[in-house]
């Protein structure tokens, strides 16, 4: 049997093949241990059931092991120049749709089938963009039951930490708020080509059944949070004052807010819980001086 493509020489052997090389600008490290992949496969759980939406195939090294295991893989690549080599070396078997597309840009729906038994995505995600990508792919609307993703370890921890650690943030709140989430596996650098700067890991995430605390509206609820967190070291009365202004009437609807949360003025926003948060919110949004100034986008 032929090596797997998520190996040193077959990786080499492609590049060279196809004359690529890696693009620095577009996150190119490429995985080179099937070990890994396997390991990103159970986590998954991704078996003949599974649609698989992987973003940023690259040479196909994940996509080839997905292919083994998944019903189908839909795969999103922006770099024009591997579109060749994935249908060559891995399209001929009629389970994988590589879509030459910004994964940013696409409304997601329209790529893939109606209805689906089960729909997963795992990815090797390009570093510049995990965030973006993330919040793109829970606000697509898609019934994703889980999200494997490899990313720099300091996002993952971000993504998982607890409070009053320096990781807990605005994000630790944005992915809580919709998904279960554990770091599944940590991945040194030396298994990519070319090596990375910083070591990876796997995040696992399952979309909860409802919100883990009721807001009405998660685009206000997360503009709250983050003006709570402009500046970690400042008190959430400064935040709050600085984002919504200094008004009298304001001032004062802010402390009635936090007092109603029974949350003190001179906490910072990393000594709150997601439920604090959601108290706080619904207190904030209670009050008519307030409400209008809450900013759904930023
Ligand atoms: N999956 C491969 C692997 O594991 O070896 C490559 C992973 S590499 C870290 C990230 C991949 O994402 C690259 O192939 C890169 O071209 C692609 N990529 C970067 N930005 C993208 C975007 N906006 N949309 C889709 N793919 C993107």
């Amino acid at each position: 049997m032929e090596k797997a493509i998520a190996s040193p020489k077959r990786t080499a052997e492609l590049l060279k093949q196809y004359g690529l090389n890696a693009k620095k600008s577009l996150g190119q490290n490429f995985l080179m241990d099937t070990n890994i992949l396997d390991k990103m496969i159970e986590a998954g759980k991704i078996d003949k059931s599974t649609t698989v939406i992987e973003i940023g195939p690259g040479i196909g090294a994940l996509t080839e092991q997905l292919l083994y295991k998944a019903k189908e893989v839909f795969a999103f690549e922006i770099d024009q120049r591997f579109i060749p080599l994935l249908e060559t070396e891995l399209g001929d078997k009629g389970k994988l749709k590589v879509i030459n597309q910004d994964i940013l840009e696409v409304n997601l729906k329209d790529d893939l089938p109606e209805q689906v038994e089960r729909l997963a995505v795992v990815a090797n995600l390009p570093y510049y963009i995990t965030t973006p990508i993330i919040m793109h792919l829970l606000d697509s609307g898609l019934p994703v039951d889980c999200f494997v993703l490899m990313m720099q370890k300091e996002v993952a921890q971000r993504m998982t930490a607890q409070p009053h650690s320096k990781a807990y943030g605005s994000l630790t709140i944005a992915i809580d708020l919709v998904c279960e989430s554990e770091i599944a596996f940590t991945v040194p650098k030396t298994v990519f080509n070319p090596q990375p700067r910083v070591d990876s890991a796997v995040l696992v995430l399952k979309r909860r059944k409802e919100l883990k605390v009721p807001v009405d509206s998660i685009e206000s609820f997360e503009w709250i949070v983050r003006q709570c967190f402009t500046q970690r070291r400042k008190t959430l009365w400064n935040n709050l004052t600085q984002a919504f202004g200094k008004a009298e009437m304001v001032k004062v609807a802010l402390q009635q807010a936090l007092k109603e949360a029974q949350i003190p003025e001179q906490s910072r926003a990393e000594q709150l819980s997601i439920q604090e948060f959601a108290r706080l919110y619904e207190a904030i949004r209670s009050k008519t001086d307030l409400r209008p100034l809450i900013k759904a986008q930023d």
